[in-house]
């Protein structure tokens, strides 16, 4: 399905994967690439929606492989407008002071493509959420998300942190994992990902789409 439209006009496309256990409301959102200078992780996103194609989620399961579609055309972080998205989120410590390269845009959720991303969130509600980032090699976690991020640690063999050691305003993890306490995730990905990284970031995000409906 299409989630939205980035500034210039590319399409940000969201592949609906059904889950192999008929239960309702989706599983896990994955998605990659709202940095356009972190190919890997659109990356992994789309050999993840092939493994899921051969071997379906446990629950339904959606993947928006490139949030940033203009920025990952020319390898940028930002969007066309030189927003860095993932501090342009709702989130009660959004600000407009910033550090250069770190634009918040001019309002929470300015950008289209992070308006799509929150439209995304709100009519879906996933039950987690993995953000697909380079380069830290790492996996961390906001709001409660804390046992899924230790089980993807095992899977892919990254350690499991629980603050990425920089303050975070306005970012994805902010809105969802802090502020509203979702189960939300920041998979760090190496730059470049070696060869022997891909398989056990699959059975990392694989993880994400265990989570039955609440009763
Ligand atoms: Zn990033």
């Amino acid at each position: 399905m299409l989630a939205g439209v980035s500034v210039e006009g590319r399409s940000i496309e969201a592949i609906d994967i059904a889950g192999s256990i008929a239960a309702p409301g989706v599983g896990a959102l994955v998605f990659g690439a709202i940095h356009g200078d972190e190919p890997g992780s659109a990356e992994l996103c789309r050999r993840f929606v092939a493994a899921l194609s051969s071997n379906p989620p446990l629950y339904r399961t959606v993947v928006v492989p490139a949030l940033n579609p203009d920025g990952l055309s020319r390898l940028t972080k930002n969007n066309a407008r030189d927003v860095d998205l993932n501090r342009n989120f709702a989130a009660r410590n959004w600000t407009r002071a910033h550090p250069p390269g770190y634009d918040p845009g001019p309002t929470p959720e300015s950008e289209p493509e992070s308006a799509a991303l929150a439209a995304l969130v709100a009519h879906l509600s996933p039950r987690a959420i993995v953000a697909v980032h380079q380069p830290f090699r790492c996996v961390n976690w906001d709001g409660t998300g804390e046992g899924l991020a230790d089980d993807m640690a095992l899977a892919c063999g990254y350690p499991s942190v629980a603050s990425v050691g920089y303050p975070t305003p306005g970012s994805f993890g902010s809105r969802y994992g802090v502020d509203e306490g979702r189960r939300v995730i920041t998979l760090e990905l190496p730059r470049p990902v070696p060869d022997g990284d891909w398989d056990g970031c699959l059975r990392a995000l694989r993880c994400c789409t265990i989570f039955p409906p609440e009763p």
